[in-house]
């Protein structure tokens, strides 16, 4: 097959400009290892202090379009924006709103807990942890219908509204039913204790209208999915019961502000957030980013993990191949999985936040010298 993709890079702020040089490393690799053809755009610089340092015209560079982002057989960024900017800045830092103009309604955030990484939660072993946060991405507190009330220069009310479509609920709950079938982007399919494949639809019915439409659509969709056994968990227990029993879970499908939050907790419950990846995918287009935000704290260190960013792109590939046919995309997921397995298992290689000293380029050397097809 001679097929080549085209796959566009943007940076970000922060971390950003340590973490993706990385991902394009391992990219470059992945090309030669599974003989694939990949027409890298960019990196292109964006985000809140390209937005400064442009006297505020403009958040990105010219050359990234709207087409150019729909041209793109995929796509991924570093996490953007600064705390010191947050309000600030009068407009977007991309040319659209990506997560609703490209529809990609499926945030797929993988929690599991590697080999060579100690766990935060007494007692877990490598392979205990293996569950994905399925967060919606299009719907609930997020898609920016509301106001506010300014009287006197002075804002003295906000309303932000919560929106659940039918539409939406179903589509992200049947991405879950598949997920938790095909066992994807998991260490092994089914839940770490009992094997079992199983969709946890979490939110909060009862309180929340939209959520009670959230939960009724599950149930509508569950004789569908007979070979995945269903189950229902108040987001506030959830919270509660991903601690306790980590184990028990396999695919827990929730609304978008409800998944946001509950994928940061996952972050310390596989143990860093620079193990955290993540992708945005749609039903015709995906980007892959990390989970974390640009973590000033350590910008400019050289320090940053940049597993989560890797990982974030190899899930990327794996969607590009479910959606072209390609195995060999599926593969090079595979195997991008398997050498930052190995890279941490060493236990040689590793960044500060897993109790290294290693630099944020050593550790990518490290996966790319571990990468083999599988
Ligand atoms: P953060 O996720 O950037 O950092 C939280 C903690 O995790 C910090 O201690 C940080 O050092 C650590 N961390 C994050 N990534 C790491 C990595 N790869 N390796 C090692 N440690 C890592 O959260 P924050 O500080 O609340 O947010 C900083 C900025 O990022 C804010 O301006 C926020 O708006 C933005 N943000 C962007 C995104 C995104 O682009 N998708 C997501 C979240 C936050």
């Amino acid at each position: 097959m001679s097929r080549s993709y085209k796959v566009l890079a943007l940076v970000g702020d922060g971390i950003a400009h340590e973490i993706v040089p990385e991902a394009l490393k391992l990219l470059e690799a992945v090309q030669g290892a599974y003989g694939l053809d990949l027409e890298v755009m960019g990196p292109y610089e964006f985000g809140a202090k390209y937005y400064a340092d442009h006297d505020m015209r403009s958040g990105w560079d010219p050359a990234v379009t709207r087409e150019l982002l729909f041209e793109a057989d995929c796509w991924f960024k570093g996490p953007v924006g600064l705390p010191e900017y947050l309000n600030r800045l009068p407009g977007p830092y991309l040319p659209i709103n990506q997560r609703l103009d490209m529809d990609v309604y499926a945030n797929v955030r993988p929690c599991r807990l590697r080999p060579g990484v100690d766990s935060v939660l007494v007692g877990r072993e490598p392979g205990d942890i293996d569950y994905i946060v399925l967060r919606e991405n299009t719907e609930h507190m997020y898609v920016r219908v509301g106001g506010q009330l300014t009287r006197g220069g002075e804002t003295e009310l906000a309303v932000d509204n919560y929106i659940q479509t039918r539409k939406g609920c179903e589509r992200i709950i049947r991405y879950g039913y598949e997920l938790a079938r095909s066992g994807d982007y998991k260490g092994r399919a089914g839940a770490p204790d009992d094997g079992a494949r199983r969709l946890t639809c979490s939110a909060k019915w009862g309180i929340c209208r939209g959520d009670n439409l959230f939960k009724a659509i599950c149930e509508e969709l569950e004789p569908g999915y007979p070979d995945v056994e269903t189950d229902y968990a108040w987001i506030d227990a959830w919270s509660y019961w991903a601690i306790m029993r980590p184990g028990y879970y396999d695919v827990v499908v929730m609304p978008n502000q409800y998944g946001d939050i509950m994928s940061d907790m996952s972050g310390a419950v596989q143990g860093s957030m620079g193990l955290a990846g993540s992708i945005n995918a749609g039903d015709r287009h995906c980007y892959a980013e990390p989970t974390h935000g640009s973590a000033p704290d350590i910008a400019g260190m050289g320090i940053a993990n940049p597993t989560s960013m890797i990982l974030s792109v190899g899930m990327m590939l794996n969607w590009l191949g479910d959606k072209r046919g390609d195995q060999r995309l599926k593969d090079a997921w595979r195997g991008v999985d398997a050498a930052v397995d190995r890279v941490l298992a060493a236990r040689r290689v590793r960044t500060p936040d897993l109790g290294g000293s290693s630099s944020t380029e050593e550790f990518g050397d490290a996966v790319v010298e571990a990468l083999a097809p599988t």
